[in-house]
């Protein structure tokens, strides 16, 4: 994995500095991705067969992503950038790294809700892929007393029981944005605090730690995202079967404004060099095909509502009600989400 990685990136790379090889002619698309799964190299593929449009793609973390863009500049011969958060999402659009896009087929396909807000020449960014944050907790420390909202996370009844990651990382950033949008910052505030004063330790880790330690009882509850836990769900491998076993998950927030969403998306480059290639590749992401298989590929959803995708870990996981608040608006907040975890000591 590590090597087809690196191949793909190191080739990419040389590319780049060997100046304009023909991989780089008009008419070829180049992407910087912080996706990296496997299945991405299938889409890309199947880009290339339906329009003959050649694929060049850098694939890195979404920080490295975006600070490679601002160094290059005019210079870049990036045409597409593709981000897995709305927090950075947002960034890139506040700091001008987009092109707004026009396209009546992204704003036939794409839900309001899933894009950026509309600016003058149209959208920076266009949500392609959706996951939930959702809790995951200790069936036996809590079993049929697992929290059912966000709200209940600042409970005193799990005292000494929540675990989250960083709250400085985007996926936490965003869902503390989220609750600020709902009941604004003096409550949210008093909520984050409430959180902080239940945990079971300091913030650590990624959100697969925060379902082992779960497992493991370290923690009662915890925040991932839902692609992390289908991925434990559909491994073979025993220890993550067991993992499984031990952990129960909530879609938090049913009865009320619904669970907290949040999207992989991507828009055109400002400076992109070749901008009809950038606009046919996007417009494909919202084809029903590459649907199927941005989600398919990371144990996502589509953005494009009546896509279905057979998921045999979604599918176990049913259905459930997502927060309808748009996600730009959450993207907008983050500023305000960055000061209160400051405030709330939640770091
Ligand atoms: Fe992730």
């Amino acid at each position: 994995m590590i090597t087809r990685l690196c191949s793909a990136l190191c080739m990419a790379l040389t590319t780049l500095i060997a100046g304009a090889p023909p991989s780089y002619a008009a008419g070829a698309v180049n992407i910087y991705s912080a996706r990296h799964y496997q299945a991405d190299d299938k889409l890309y593929a199947e880009f290339t067969r339906r329009t003959g449009i050649q694929v060049n793609r850098i694939e890195a973390g979404d920080e490295a992503l975006l600070e490679r863009l601002r160094t290059e500049g005019s210079s870049s011969p990036a045409d597409v950038l593709l981000l897995v958060d709305a927090a950075r999402l947002s960034r890139a659009a506040a700091e001008g790294l987009f092109s707004p896009v026009d396209s009546r087929v992204l704003q036939s396909r794409i839900p309001e809700t899933l894009r950026s807000a509309k600016e003058p020449g149209g959208y920076a960014w266009w949500g392609f892929s959706r996951r939930a944050r959702i809790i995951v907790y200790n069936r036996q420390r809590f079993g049929e007393r697992a929290p059912q909202s966000y709200a209940e996370l600042a409970d005193p009844r799990f005292k000494g029981a929540v675990c989250t990651r960083s709250a400085a990382h985007p996926y936490m950033l965003s869902l503390i944005a989220a609750q600020i949008e709902h009941q604004g910052e003096a409550a949210a505030e008093r909520w984050a605090k409430g959180v902080v004063s239940n945990f079971a330790r300091p913030p650590r880790g990624g959100d697969t730690d925060q379902i082992k330690a779960a497992a493991s009882g370290e923690c009662g509850v915890a925040l991932s995202n839902t692609y992390y836990l289908a991925r434990l769900m559909r491994s073979s491998r025993p220890e993550d079967q067991d993992v499984i076993r031990k952990v129960g998950f909530v879609w938090p927030d049913q009865k009320g404004r619904g669970t907290h969403i949040n999207i992989t998306g991507g828009g055109m480059v400002r400076f992109s060099k070749n901008r009809e290639s950038a606009l046919a590749f996007l417009e494909f992401m919202a084809s029903d095909e590459a649907q199927r298989m941005l989600a398919d590929g990371n144990n996502e959803w589509p953005t494009v509502p009546g896509v279905v995708v057979s998921n045999p870990a979604l599918d176990a996981m049913g259905s459930f009600v997502d927060d309808k608040l748009p996600i730009a608006a959450i993207g907008a907040r983050q500023a305000e989400a960055a000061r209160l975890i400051d405030k709330a000591g939640w770091r």
